[in-house]
């Protein structure tokens, strides 16, 4: 099963498809988590992510489209499928994502929006922020909030044209982001569950 999840930063991508995982089995695919890989690393994509990021701007479709061909790639999400999270962030991507799954004989089974209220996201990134600093991580260069102001709007400027690039194939469904965890898990499985 191969499945996208769409939504602004702080929508709780990560949380539900960390729970696909556990109950599908699909591969979580992170396309930010690749890249601050890649900056950790001190890769040459890495070192072009990098500024780039920490700004909320968004890297390039052809740097990224790049790093979630090779993942895919991989023999875990051939077998398992993947659950898409951050990718695709242009229509360009999701363009480029149908090349590569008709290219491979796949398909895309479910497109779910988590659809959230704006201002509920700084409250959601501020207390990641917090409570990474004080489990004593990390905080993400970009989980503040001028950062993630620009991400917002970045996200609606790019990235919600894609809804209505899946809209017109009737593939795409939504799930309430401002309920409980639990509650759109719930209705996440819902839609998935239908195989
Ligand atoms: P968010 O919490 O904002 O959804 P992510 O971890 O998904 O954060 O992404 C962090 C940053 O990584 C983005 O602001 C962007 O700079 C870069 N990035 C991640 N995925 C993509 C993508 N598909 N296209 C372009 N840039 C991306």
């Amino acid at each position: 099963m191969n499945v996208i999840l769409l939504g602004p930063p702080g929508c709780g991508k990560g949380t539900q498809a960390a729970r696909l995982k556990e109950k599908y089995g699909v591969i979580p695919l992170s396309t930010g988590d690749m890249l601050r890989a890649a900056v950790a690393a001190g890769t040459p994509v890495g070192k072009k992510a990098k500024a780039i990021m920490d700004s909320g701007q968004l890297v390039p479709d052809d740097i990224v489209v790049g790093v979630l061909a090779d993942r895919i790639a991989q023999p875990d999400v051939q077998k398992g499928g993947f659950v898409l999270d951050g990718f695709p962030r242009t229509v360009a991507q999701a363009k480029s994502l149908d090349d590569m799954m008709e290219k491979r004989g796949w398909k895309l089974d479910h497109i779910v929006e988590m659809k959230v209220d704006e201002k509920a996201l700084f409250a959601r990134i501020d207390k990641r922020a917090r409570e990474t600093k004080a489990a004593g991580g990390p905080v993400r260069a970009d989980d503040n909030a001028d950062v993630l102001k620009k991400r917002i709007a970045v996200y609606r400027e790019q990235t919600q044209p894609i809804l209505p690039y899946y809209a017109t194939s009737s593939r795409l469904r939504a799930v309430d982001g401002m309920a409980p965890i639990d509650e759109v898990t719930r209705q996440l499985e819902a839609i998935v569950g239908k195989g």
